[in-house]
Protein backbone atom coordinates (compact mmCIF):
# COMPACT_ATOMS: atom_id res chain seq x y z
CA UNK A 1 0.00 0.00 0.00
CA UNK A 2 0.92 3.16 -0.59
CA UNK A 3 1.73 5.22 2.55
CA UNK A 4 -0.40 8.17 1.82
CA UNK A 5 -0.60 9.18 5.64
CA UNK A 6 2.83 9.37 6.58
CA UNK A 7 4.09 11.04 3.44
CA UNK A 8 1.27 13.74 4.08
CA UNK A 9 2.92 14.31 7.21
CA UNK A 10 5.88 14.99 5.36
CA UNK A 11 3.72 18.33 4.25
CA UNK A 12 2.99 21.26 7.03
CA UNK A 13 0.84 23.53 4.47
CA UNK A 14 -1.65 20.34 4.02
CA UNK A 15 -2.28 20.72 8.24
CA UNK A 16 -3.62 24.14 7.23
CA UNK A 17 -7.33 25.41 6.81
CA UNK A 18 -8.57 27.87 4.34
CA UNK A 19 -12.42 29.49 4.78
CA UNK A 20 -12.56 27.30 8.04
CA UNK A 21 -11.79 24.08 6.15
CA UNK A 22 -9.27 21.39 5.53
CA UNK A 23 -7.36 22.20 2.64
CA UNK A 24 -7.79 20.18 0.04
CA UNK A 25 -4.95 21.37 -2.73
CA UNK A 26 -5.30 19.74 -6.09
CA UNK A 27 -3.65 22.88 -7.64
CA UNK A 28 -0.47 20.79 -7.75
CA UNK A 29 0.65 21.05 -11.55
CA UNK A 30 0.46 25.06 -11.03
CA UNK A 31 2.69 24.10 -8.46
CA UNK A 32 3.53 21.70 -6.43
CA UNK A 33 3.52 21.43 -2.08
CA UNK A 34 7.04 21.59 -0.28
CA UNK A 35 7.76 19.24 2.30
CA UNK A 36 9.84 20.18 5.44
CA UNK A 37 13.05 18.26 4.04
CA UNK A 38 13.38 21.00 1.78
CA UNK A 39 12.30 23.73 3.79
CA UNK A 40 14.77 22.74 6.16
CA UNK A 41 17.58 23.10 3.52
CA UNK A 42 16.64 26.25 2.72
CA UNK A 43 16.30 27.31 6.49
CA UNK A 44 20.05 25.85 6.66
CA UNK A 45 21.26 27.19 4.18
CA UNK A 46 20.78 30.77 4.97
CA UNK A 47 20.99 29.95 8.94
CA UNK A 48 24.61 28.11 8.37
CA UNK A 49 26.14 28.80 5.21
CA UNK A 50 24.91 31.35 3.46
CA UNK A 51 27.53 32.60 0.89
CA UNK A 52 28.51 33.43 -2.72
CA UNK A 53 29.90 30.44 -4.93
CA UNK A 54 32.47 29.67 -7.22
CA UNK A 55 34.60 32.41 -5.81
CA UNK A 56 35.03 32.17 -2.01
CA UNK A 57 38.42 30.66 -0.47
CA UNK A 58 36.98 31.45 2.96
CA UNK A 59 34.96 27.87 4.44
CA UNK A 60 31.20 29.43 3.68
CA UNK A 61 31.99 29.81 0.31
CA UNK A 62 33.26 26.77 -0.26
CA UNK A 63 30.80 24.63 1.47
CA UNK A 64 27.64 26.67 -0.53
CA UNK A 65 29.80 25.91 -3.61
CA UNK A 66 29.80 21.89 -2.79
CA UNK A 67 26.24 22.26 -2.29
CA UNK A 68 25.30 23.17 -5.03
CA UNK A 69 27.83 21.47 -7.75
CA UNK A 70 25.97 18.37 -5.71
CA UNK A 71 22.38 19.00 -6.50
CA UNK A 72 23.85 19.53 -9.91
CA UNK A 73 25.15 15.92 -9.93
CA UNK A 74 21.93 15.09 -7.81
CA UNK A 75 19.70 16.31 -11.06
CA UNK A 76 22.13 14.22 -13.67
CA UNK A 77 21.91 11.03 -11.69
CA UNK A 78 18.61 11.37 -11.40
CA UNK A 79 17.56 12.17 -15.43
CA UNK A 80 21.10 10.36 -16.39
CA UNK A 81 22.90 13.18 -18.28
CA UNK A 82 25.93 11.88 -19.68
CA UNK A 83 28.03 14.91 -18.04
CA UNK A 84 27.05 16.87 -14.94
CA UNK A 85 28.05 20.57 -16.83
CA UNK A 86 25.47 19.31 -19.36
CA UNK A 87 22.66 20.36 -16.62
CA UNK A 88 22.16 24.03 -16.33
CA UNK A 89 20.47 25.76 -13.69
CA UNK A 90 18.31 28.27 -14.77
CA UNK A 91 15.03 30.26 -12.58
CA UNK A 92 12.58 27.72 -14.32
CA UNK A 93 10.81 26.24 -17.56
CA UNK A 94 10.52 29.62 -19.07
CA UNK A 95 14.34 30.63 -18.66
CA UNK A 96 15.28 27.76 -20.51
CA UNK A 97 12.97 27.85 -23.22
CA UNK A 98 13.88 31.96 -23.63
CA UNK A 99 17.62 30.26 -23.79
CA UNK A 100 17.53 27.96 -25.93
CA UNK A 101 15.14 29.95 -28.55
CA UNK A 102 17.42 32.97 -28.07
CA UNK A 103 20.75 31.08 -29.20
CA UNK A 104 18.81 29.70 -32.09
CA UNK A 105 18.40 33.21 -33.62
CA UNK A 106 21.98 32.75 -34.43
CA UNK A 107 21.43 29.06 -36.10
CA UNK A 108 18.74 29.40 -38.04
CA UNK A 109 18.03 31.42 -41.56
CA UNK A 110 14.74 32.76 -43.88
CA UNK A 111 13.19 29.27 -44.98
CA UNK A 112 14.00 26.86 -42.09
CA UNK A 113 11.06 25.78 -40.54
CA UNK A 114 10.65 25.57 -36.66
CA UNK A 115 7.67 22.82 -35.45
CA UNK A 116 5.54 23.31 -32.56
CA UNK A 117 2.74 21.01 -30.65
CA UNK A 118 -1.10 22.25 -30.51
CA UNK A 119 -1.00 20.94 -26.90
CA UNK A 120 2.04 23.33 -25.72
CA UNK A 121 1.84 25.78 -22.77
CA UNK A 122 2.64 29.37 -23.87
CA UNK A 123 6.17 29.79 -22.75
CA UNK A 124 6.96 26.77 -25.22
CA UNK A 125 5.26 28.83 -27.83
CA UNK A 126 5.75 32.80 -27.55
CA UNK A 127 9.50 32.30 -27.42
CA UNK A 128 9.26 30.53 -30.59
CA UNK A 129 7.31 32.71 -32.47
CA UNK A 130 9.47 35.23 -31.11
CA UNK A 131 12.44 33.46 -33.15
CA UNK A 132 10.75 32.98 -36.03
CA UNK A 133 10.21 36.88 -36.26
CA UNK A 134 13.74 37.38 -35.34
CA UNK A 135 14.99 35.03 -38.12
CA UNK A 136 12.27 34.27 -40.71
CA UNK A 137 11.68 30.73 -39.39
CA UNK A 138 8.53 29.54 -40.46
CA UNK A 139 6.61 28.24 -37.34
CA UNK A 140 4.56 24.77 -38.57
CA UNK A 141 1.79 22.96 -35.42
CA UNK A 142 1.56 19.50 -35.20
CA UNK A 143 -2.09 19.26 -34.38
CA UNK A 144 -4.45 17.54 -32.30
CA UNK A 145 -7.67 15.64 -31.87
CA UNK A 146 -10.87 15.30 -30.11
CA UNK A 147 -9.17 13.13 -27.05
CA UNK A 148 -5.85 15.55 -26.82
CA UNK A 149 -3.48 13.87 -28.28
CA UNK A 150 -1.19 14.88 -31.42
CA UNK A 151 -2.09 13.58 -34.74
CA UNK A 152 1.21 12.18 -35.60
CA UNK A 153 0.42 11.55 -39.35
CA UNK A 154 0.50 15.90 -40.02
CA UNK A 155 3.68 15.50 -37.87
CA UNK A 156 5.22 13.10 -40.43
CA UNK A 157 3.99 15.32 -43.51
CA UNK A 158 5.42 19.11 -41.33
CA UNK A 159 8.43 17.02 -41.04
CA UNK A 160 11.81 18.08 -44.14
CA UNK A 161 14.77 18.90 -44.77
CA UNK A 162 13.97 22.37 -43.74
CA UNK A 163 12.79 21.54 -40.14
CA UNK A 164 15.43 22.23 -37.66
CA UNK A 165 13.81 22.41 -34.26
CA UNK A 166 10.78 20.78 -32.59
CA UNK A 167 9.42 21.59 -29.49
CA UNK A 168 6.72 19.82 -28.09
CA UNK A 169 5.93 19.07 -23.79
CA UNK A 170 6.34 15.42 -22.47
CA UNK A 171 2.96 15.96 -20.37
CA UNK A 172 0.18 18.73 -21.25
CA UNK A 173 -0.24 20.79 -18.38
CA UNK A 174 -4.12 21.96 -19.41
CA UNK A 175 -5.25 17.91 -20.32
CA UNK A 176 -2.01 16.16 -18.75
CA UNK A 177 -2.16 13.70 -22.00
CA UNK A 178 1.41 12.18 -22.34
CA UNK A 179 2.72 12.99 -25.84
CA UNK A 180 4.79 10.57 -27.91
CA UNK A 181 8.33 12.29 -27.22
CA UNK A 182 10.48 9.09 -28.48
CA UNK A 183 8.57 9.03 -31.74
CA UNK A 184 9.03 12.95 -31.97
CA UNK A 185 12.40 12.50 -31.13
CA UNK A 186 13.59 9.82 -33.23
CA UNK A 187 11.81 11.25 -36.19
CA UNK A 188 13.26 15.04 -36.28
CA UNK A 189 16.55 13.08 -35.91
CA UNK A 190 15.80 11.28 -39.16
CA UNK A 191 15.57 14.93 -41.23
CA UNK A 192 18.52 16.55 -39.19
CA UNK A 193 16.29 18.39 -36.33
CA UNK A 194 17.15 18.80 -32.89
CA UNK A 195 14.03 18.49 -30.14
CA UNK A 196 13.47 20.61 -27.14
CA UNK A 197 11.16 18.79 -24.74
CA UNK A 198 9.50 21.05 -22.30
CA UNK A 199 9.04 18.51 -19.17
CA UNK A 200 7.81 21.05 -16.86
CA UNK A 201 4.43 18.52 -16.36
CA UNK A 202 6.43 15.19 -16.45
CA UNK A 203 9.58 15.16 -14.42
CA UNK A 204 7.11 15.49 -11.24
CA UNK A 205 5.16 12.02 -12.32
CA UNK A 206 7.40 10.19 -13.80
CA UNK A 207 11.45 8.51 -14.45
CA UNK A 208 13.35 10.31 -17.38
CA UNK A 209 16.27 8.89 -19.05
CA UNK A 210 17.87 11.90 -20.99
CA UNK A 211 20.85 9.49 -22.87
CA UNK A 212 17.60 6.52 -23.52
CA UNK A 213 15.50 9.83 -24.94
CA UNK A 214 18.38 10.64 -27.30
CA UNK A 215 16.78 14.18 -26.69
CA UNK A 216 18.81 17.28 -27.58
CA UNK A 217 17.41 19.70 -25.16
CA UNK A 218 15.32 19.34 -21.92
CA UNK A 219 13.74 21.63 -19.36
CA UNK A 220 11.72 21.46 -15.99
CA UNK A 221 11.20 23.56 -12.86
CA UNK A 222 11.60 22.64 -9.37
CA UNK A 223 8.15 24.04 -8.19
CA UNK A 224 6.49 21.72 -9.57
CA UNK A 225 8.38 18.79 -8.33
CA UNK A 226 8.21 19.65 -4.38
CA UNK A 227 11.17 22.41 -4.66
CA UNK A 228 11.15 26.15 -4.45
CA UNK A 229 10.05 28.90 -7.15
CA UNK A 230 12.54 30.59 -9.27
CA UNK A 231 14.24 27.47 -10.12
CA UNK A 232 14.91 24.59 -13.04
CA UNK A 233 16.95 23.57 -15.22
CA UNK A 234 17.97 23.63 -18.85
CA UNK A 235 19.62 20.34 -19.82
CA UNK A 236 21.59 20.48 -23.25
CA UNK A 237 23.41 17.80 -25.08
CA UNK A 238 27.09 18.84 -24.92
CA UNK A 239 27.58 19.68 -28.80
CA UNK A 240 24.37 21.77 -28.56
CA UNK A 241 25.18 23.56 -25.76
CA UNK A 242 28.69 24.16 -26.97
CA UNK A 243 26.93 25.22 -30.39
CA UNK A 244 24.67 27.97 -28.81
CA UNK A 245 26.05 31.31 -28.05
CA UNK A 246 25.39 32.55 -24.25
CA UNK A 247 22.43 33.81 -23.22
CA UNK A 248 23.60 36.75 -20.92
CA UNK A 249 26.75 38.81 -20.02
CA UNK A 250 28.17 39.01 -16.79
CA UNK A 251 30.38 37.80 -14.02
CA UNK A 252 30.75 33.30 -14.03
CA UNK A 253 30.56 33.14 -17.14
CA UNK A 254 33.59 34.32 -18.63
CA UNK A 255 37.47 32.68 -18.68
CA UNK A 256 38.99 36.46 -19.63
CA UNK A 257 37.97 39.78 -20.14
CA UNK A 258 39.68 42.85 -21.73
CA UNK A 259 38.10 46.04 -22.88
CA UNK A 260 39.32 44.51 -26.16
CA UNK A 261 37.65 40.73 -26.09
CA UNK A 262 35.99 38.40 -23.49
CA UNK A 263 36.48 34.55 -23.65
CA UNK A 264 33.78 32.67 -22.38
CA UNK A 265 34.05 29.90 -19.68
CA UNK A 266 33.65 26.64 -20.33
CA UNK A 267 29.72 24.83 -19.31
CA UNK A 268 28.09 25.09 -17.45
CA UNK A 269 29.21 28.79 -16.53
CA UNK A 270 28.68 29.62 -19.88
CA UNK A 271 25.26 30.25 -19.83
CA UNK A 272 25.06 31.16 -15.39
CA UNK A 273 26.12 34.49 -15.75
CA UNK A 274 25.30 36.52 -12.22
CA UNK A 275 24.74 34.91 -8.75
CA UNK A 276 22.76 32.28 -9.24
CA UNK A 277 19.46 30.84 -6.99
CA UNK A 278 22.19 28.96 -4.97
CA UNK A 279 19.49 27.76 -1.96
CA UNK A 280 17.06 27.50 -4.82
CA UNK A 281 19.90 25.00 -6.63
CA UNK A 282 20.39 23.01 -3.21
CA UNK A 283 16.73 22.75 -2.40
CA UNK A 284 15.86 21.31 -5.80
CA UNK A 285 18.71 18.95 -4.93
CA UNK A 286 16.97 17.72 -1.92
CA UNK A 287 13.35 18.05 -3.64
CA UNK A 288 14.35 15.20 -6.05
CA UNK A 289 16.03 13.53 -3.52
CA UNK A 290 12.46 13.27 -1.37
CA UNK A 291 10.64 11.81 -4.78
CA UNK A 292 13.29 9.14 -5.26
CA UNK A 293 12.95 8.23 -1.49
CA UNK A 294 9.75 7.51 -2.36
CA UNK A 295 9.87 6.32 -5.95
CA UNK A 296 8.58 7.57 -9.21
CA UNK A 297 7.47 4.34 -10.04
CA UNK A 298 5.30 4.17 -7.07
CA UNK A 299 4.27 7.68 -6.91
CA UNK A 300 2.77 7.23 -10.86
CA UNK A 301 1.52 4.03 -10.13
CA UNK A 302 -0.84 5.40 -6.90
CA UNK A 303 -1.31 8.70 -8.97
CA UNK A 304 -3.30 6.46 -12.00
CA UNK A 305 -5.50 5.66 -8.90
CA UNK A 306 -6.22 8.82 -7.76
CA UNK A 307 -6.93 9.67 -11.32
CA UNK A 308 -8.93 6.74 -11.90
CA UNK A 309 -10.94 6.96 -9.05
CA UNK A 310 -11.36 10.91 -9.62
CA UNK A 311 -12.62 10.33 -13.58
CA UNK A 312 -15.22 7.26 -12.30
CA UNK A 313 -17.11 10.17 -10.02
CA UNK A 314 -16.74 12.83 -12.16
CA UNK A 315 -18.21 11.28 -14.86
CA UNK A 316 -21.51 10.53 -13.04
CA UNK A 317 -22.52 13.72 -12.92
CA UNK A 318 -24.72 14.63 -15.48
CA UNK A 319 -23.84 17.40 -18.14
CA UNK A 320 -20.25 17.55 -17.33
CA UNK A 321 -17.34 17.04 -19.73
CA UNK A 322 -13.91 16.13 -19.76
CA UNK A 323 -11.50 17.49 -22.09
CA UNK A 324 -8.51 15.06 -23.08
CA UNK A 325 -8.93 11.32 -22.65
CA UNK A 326 -6.04 10.40 -24.29
CA UNK A 327 -2.91 8.72 -22.41
CA UNK A 328 -2.40 11.00 -19.64
CA UNK A 329 -1.15 11.92 -16.08
CA UNK A 330 -3.43 12.90 -13.03
CA UNK A 331 -5.04 16.25 -14.38
CA UNK A 332 -8.65 16.74 -15.19
CA UNK A 333 -9.65 18.74 -17.12
CA UNK A 334 -13.11 19.75 -17.64
CA UNK A 335 -16.44 21.56 -17.63
CA UNK A 336 -20.11 21.46 -16.35
CA UNK A 337 -22.60 22.18 -19.24
CA UNK A 338 -23.98 26.56 -18.82
CA UNK A 339 -21.97 26.95 -15.79
CA UNK A 340 -18.47 29.24 -16.28
CA UNK A 341 -15.79 27.36 -14.80
CA UNK A 342 -14.32 30.65 -12.81
CA UNK A 343 -18.21 30.34 -10.98
CA UNK A 344 -17.33 26.65 -9.66
CA UNK A 345 -13.98 27.35 -8.89
CA UNK A 346 -14.62 29.92 -6.58
CA UNK A 347 -17.46 28.05 -5.09
CA UNK A 348 -15.20 25.10 -4.43
CA UNK A 349 -12.66 27.45 -2.67
CA UNK A 350 -15.22 28.85 0.17
CA UNK A 351 -15.24 24.97 0.60
CA UNK A 352 -11.39 24.67 1.17
CA UNK A 353 -10.94 22.87 -2.59
CA UNK A 354 -8.18 24.60 -4.45
CA UNK A 355 -8.33 24.06 -8.15
CA UNK A 356 -7.43 25.90 -11.21
CA UNK A 357 -9.33 27.58 -13.66
CA UNK A 358 -8.69 29.60 -17.01
CA UNK A 359 -7.29 28.86 -19.95
CA UNK A 360 -3.80 27.33 -18.16
CA UNK A 361 -1.90 29.29 -20.18
CA UNK A 362 -3.00 27.28 -23.06
CA UNK A 363 -5.42 29.16 -25.65
CA UNK A 364 -4.81 27.24 -28.49
CA UNK A 365 -6.16 24.55 -26.67
CA UNK A 366 -8.97 25.86 -25.43
CA UNK A 367 -9.89 27.66 -28.86
CA UNK A 368 -9.49 24.22 -30.12
CA UNK A 369 -12.47 23.01 -28.18
CA UNK A 370 -14.03 26.71 -28.34
CA UNK A 371 -14.20 27.25 -24.76
CA UNK A 372 -13.28 29.63 -22.39
CA UNK A 373 -11.43 27.46 -20.07
CA UNK A 374 -11.98 24.52 -18.29
CA UNK A 375 -11.83 23.72 -14.25
CA UNK A 376 -8.28 21.90 -13.80
CA UNK A 377 -8.09 19.10 -10.72
CA UNK A 378 -4.39 18.27 -10.38
CA UNK A 379 -3.27 15.15 -8.21
CA UNK A 380 -0.39 14.68 -6.49
CA UNK A 381 0.95 11.77 -4.91
CA UNK A 382 0.29 12.99 -1.36
CA UNK A 383 -3.49 13.82 -2.12
CA UNK A 384 -6.12 10.59 -1.18
CA UNK A 385 -9.35 9.41 -2.47
CA UNK A 386 -11.11 11.02 0.75
CA UNK A 387 -9.84 14.38 -1.02
CA UNK A 388 -12.04 13.66 -4.12
CA UNK A 389 -14.73 12.77 -2.12
CA UNK A 390 -14.89 16.34 -0.51
CA UNK A 391 -14.05 18.06 -3.83
CA UNK A 392 -17.10 16.03 -5.94
CA UNK A 393 -18.96 16.92 -2.90
CA UNK A 394 -18.59 20.09 -3.49
CA UNK A 395 -18.62 20.16 -6.90
CA UNK A 396 -22.33 18.71 -6.81
CA UNK A 397 -23.10 21.58 -4.21
CA UNK A 398 -21.67 24.05 -6.30
CA UNK A 399 -23.92 22.72 -9.47
CA UNK A 400 -26.88 23.01 -7.11
CA UNK A 401 -26.41 26.21 -6.24
CA UNK A 402 -25.28 27.79 -9.56
CA UNK A 403 -27.63 25.81 -11.93
N1 LIG B 1 5.38 24.36 -19.56
C1 LIG B 1 4.44 23.66 -18.94
C2 LIG B 1 3.91 22.42 -19.57
C3 LIG B 1 3.96 24.10 -17.70
O1 LIG B 1 3.02 23.42 -17.08
C4 LIG B 1 4.50 25.28 -17.14
C5 LIG B 1 3.98 25.82 -15.81
N2 LIG B 1 2.60 25.87 -15.72
C6 LIG B 1 5.49 25.96 -17.84
C7 LIG B 1 5.91 25.46 -19.03
C8 LIG B 1 6.12 27.22 -17.29
O2 LIG B 1 6.83 26.91 -16.13
P1 LIG B 1 7.43 28.09 -15.22
O3 LIG B 1 6.31 29.04 -15.00
O4 LIG B 1 7.87 27.37 -13.97
O5 LIG B 1 8.56 28.67 -15.98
Amino acid sequence: MFPVEQIRADFPILQRQVNGKSLVYFDNAATSQTPQIVIDAIVDYYSNYNANIHRGVHALSQEATDKYEQARITLQKHFNARHAYEMIFTSGTTHSINMVASGFSELLNEGDEIIVSALEHHSNIVPWQMLAERTGAKLKVIPMNQEGALIMDVYDELLSKKTKLVFCNHISNALGTINPIEEIIEKAHKVGAAVLVDGAQSVPHMSVDFQALDVDFYVASAHKVCGPTGMGFLYGKQEWLEKLPPYQGGGEMIETVTFEKTTYAGLPHKFEAGTPNICGGIAFGIAIDYVNSIGLDKIAAYEQELLDYGTEKLQEIEGLRIYGTAHKTSVISFNVEGIHPYDIGSILDKLGVAVRTGHHCAQPIMDFYQIPGTIRASFAFYNTKEEIDVFIEGLKKAIMMLS
